[in-house]
């Protein structure tokens, strides 16, 4: 049993997914003048809606987590504020997944408060109904049981993260430091449950060397704490 359960997500489900949402939103008659994409992870996503709604206007807005030193209290905030007038259009603001529903609660206000569309509705890949405040107005899938879905886009950035936790976790519980990379492949297998290609493991392993979060000394990796 992975310690976190883990769904990896292939670019071939992420085409299919987001035709099946395209049918959907085609379906109910809903014709958007302009797609806004959340981004970072609603940019995909966005960008084959249009292609399969044929809408030429892509927008794009950035919401980000803070994690505030206190902890408990990750809110989300608009990155990089600007403000448009989409008065004279009807607007679908598009996510990957619909996880908390902050970050489309947050986007939903800041436009309808400041670019004031016509009409807004929204949009995700995936709505985890057991914990989102928010329900899209489109999903393409109900997921009732929360899994971490690791996308294609992130998968560097995931695995890397992936990988820090095993090493953070490992040196807590037993004070271990020392891997070797075939053992730390092996443990990765066994938390996530995912297999992905080994030049993904390699290029985390650098990117953790280059934060010093490990160091390679001979042929293993050390563990460098706090
Ligand atoms: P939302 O506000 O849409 O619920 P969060 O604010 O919780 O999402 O997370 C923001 C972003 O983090 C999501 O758009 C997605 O890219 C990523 N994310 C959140 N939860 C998951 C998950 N369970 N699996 C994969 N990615 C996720």
């Amino acid at each position: 049993m992975p310690k976190i359960p883990v769904k990896l997500v292939d670019w071939s489900d992420i085409v299919e997914w987001s035709w099946g949402l395209a049918k959907k939103i085609e379906e109910s008659n809903y014709i958007p003048d302009v797609v806004i994409a959340i981004s970072r992870g609603g940019y995909v996503p966005a960008r084959l809606l249009c292609d399969f709604l044929g809408v030429e206007n892509l927008l794009s807005i950035q919401s980000q987590h803070w994690t505030e030193a206190a902890k408990k209290g990750e809110r989300a905030i608009i990155k990089f504020e600007y403000v448009i007038d989409l008065s004279d259009m009807k607007a679908l603001l598009v996510d990957d997944i619909v996880d908390t529903g902050d970050s489309v609660i947050l986007a939903k206000e800041y436009i309808l408060r400041n670019w004031k569309p016509k009409e807004l509705r929204t949009a995700a890949l995936q709505w985890i109904s057991s914990v989102a405040k928010i329900k899209p107005d489109y999903y393409f899938m109900e997921v009732r049981e929360w899994y971490w879905f690791q996308y294609p886009w992130t998968r560097l950035e995931d695995v890397t993260q992936f990988i820090k936790r095993i090493l953070e976790s490992t040196y807590k519980e037993s004070g271990k430091s020392t891997w070797r990379v075939e053992e730390l492949t092996k443990e990765f297998k066994e938390w996530y449950g995912i297999e992905v290609d080994k030049r993904y493991i390699d290029e985390a392993i650098k990117m953790l060397i280059k934060k010093r979060v490990i160091k390679a000394i001979n042929n293993e990796l050390v563990y460098l704490p706090g």
